[in-house]
């Protein structure tokens, strides 16, 4: 199926006499008819919900339906983007363990990977979407574990050359993770250029109406934990279920598996299931909406380029951007409606911009059914020197322009408007 028809029918599909639309089961708990089979579901030998901690029936359908859209084996929902990414990494490291990560990524991302981590014995070096290859060689060290990446990144719009990543990853017997939550695997399955393993704040938008914060893992399947001999927690006994080895019990899925009943169970970050029902609504209408966000996003960003008023704009299939040939080979169906926009006049410019802009609102948000805008160097960024600032390519007159569903004259009038003022 193509992924308009996965979208809408992948993860549930009402029998005869049950509901056509996703049920809302809101139990913590299943009734089983015997412990035996109570047994069974804790010594993960049957399949089963058991507590709303790990899984949960409405939930379970949307993950399958992600996992569908992405081309991977499994998927795991999580509370938030941001558990998603943590979740995906500490499955596989521990204290003492490294990893690289781009250093053109999410300023929250880069707090949680910076700091928080290093914070648990857990270190990492940046290295740049455009280094050449030879560098991002020389950051790996005996210890590295895993390569992380945005696929469009947030929110400089730097894209990662996916396949050449993977390729060096793979090299060193280590998977790449790429945070795919600008791109959505309507716009590019990561999966399809080698990538391991697929996280989003679903937050953005998978949900794409503002109404449910959340994070999803998608594990393809694809990588050989046992022929690289660098996962312990996987290819060996876990003591918290009685000695089962992952890779032998669960094939493809063991890292997806052990995700869930070892980190969901202990950490306790999985959704509630009205959070996943809304989440599930959002993915029906995913692509028809990442269409019109890309068409309405490749006019504005045209227009903006042809004012003085901007003194860069930064959109994948523009001739300006110097990465724009990865564009078409990643995002031939669009680059989604987020660009990244210098307004003349520096920090005070781009204040008076926004403050003027009437359709448009300044929220802490992107990626969503109506147009956003905001200034990262003054929110989402705020806590990034100088340095990590401009390694992730903000600089004081940027804003991130996320163009929404609107007509797009509509949305031109607006910034026509406001730019008056600049
Ligand atoms: N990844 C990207 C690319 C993001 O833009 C965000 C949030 O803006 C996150 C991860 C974190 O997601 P959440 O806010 O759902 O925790």
């Amino acid at each position: 199926m193509n992924i308009d028809t996965i979208a809408l029918h992948a993860g549930y599909h009402g029998g005869n006499g049950e509901p056509h639309a996703l049920p809302i089961y809101q139990s913590t708990t299943y009734n089983y008819d015997s412990t035996d089979h109570i047994g069974q579901l804790f010594d993960l030998t049957a399949d089963g919900h058991m507590y709303s901690r790990i899984s949960n029936p409405t939930v379970a359908c949307v993950e399958e339906k992600i996992a569908a859209m992405e081309g991977g084996v499994g998927a795991v929902c999580t509370t938030s983007g941001q558990s998603a990414t943590f979740l995906s990494l500490t499955n596989i490291l521990s204290a003492g363990d490294h990893f690289i990560a781009c250093s053109e990524i999410y300023g929250g991302t880069v707090n949680l990977l910076a700091v928080t981590m290093k914070r648990f014995g857990i270190d990492m070096t940046f290295v740049s979407v455009n280094d050449p290859d030879e560098v991002i060689e020389a950051a790996f060290r005996e210890n590295t574990r895993a390569v992380f990446g945005e696929t469009i990144s947030n929110p400089s719009i730097d894209l990662l050359d996916i396949e050449r990543f993977a390729k060096i990853a793979h090299r060193h017997g280590v998977p790449l993770i790429v945070d795919n939550t600008f791109a959505t695997p309507v716009l590019c399955r990561p999966i399809e250029f080698g990538a391991d393993i697929v996280v989003h704040s679903t937050t953005k938008y998978m949900d794409g109406h503002a109404v449910v914060v959340g994070g999803v893992i998608v594990d393809s399947g694809n990588f050989d934990w046992n022929a690289s001999g660098k996962y312990p927690g996987l290819t060996t006994p876990d003591a918290s279920y009685h000695g089962l080895v992952y890779t032998e019990s669960f094939g493809r899925a063991a890292y997806i598996t052990k995700l869930r009943v070892q980190l969901i169970r202990d950490l306790g970050t999985y959704p509630s299931a009205f959070n996943g029902f809304l989440l599930n609504l959002g993915l029906e209408t995913l692509p028809l909406r990442m269409e019109r966000h890309s068409k309405n996003a490749q006019i504005i960003a045209e227009y903006m380029e042809k004012s003085d008023k901007f003194e860069s704009v930064k959109y994948p299939t523009l001739e300006s951007h110097p990465q724009h040939e990865l564009a078409a080979k990643y995002l031939p169906n669009g680059c989604s409606g987020v660009i990244s926009v210098v307004v003349a006049g520096g920090r005070d410019g781009a204040a008076r911009f926004l403050d003027h802009l009437k359709l448009a609102s300044q929220v802490v948000h992107v990626a969503d059914i109506r147009t956003l805008v905001l200034h990262p160097a003054s929110s989402t960024h705020r806590q990034l020197t100088e340095e990590q600032l401009v390694a992730a390519g903000i600089t004081p007159g940027l804003i991130r322009f996320s163009c929404g569903c609107e007509n797009v004259e509509d949305i031109i009038a607006d910034i026509e408007q406001a730019l008056q003022y600049v």
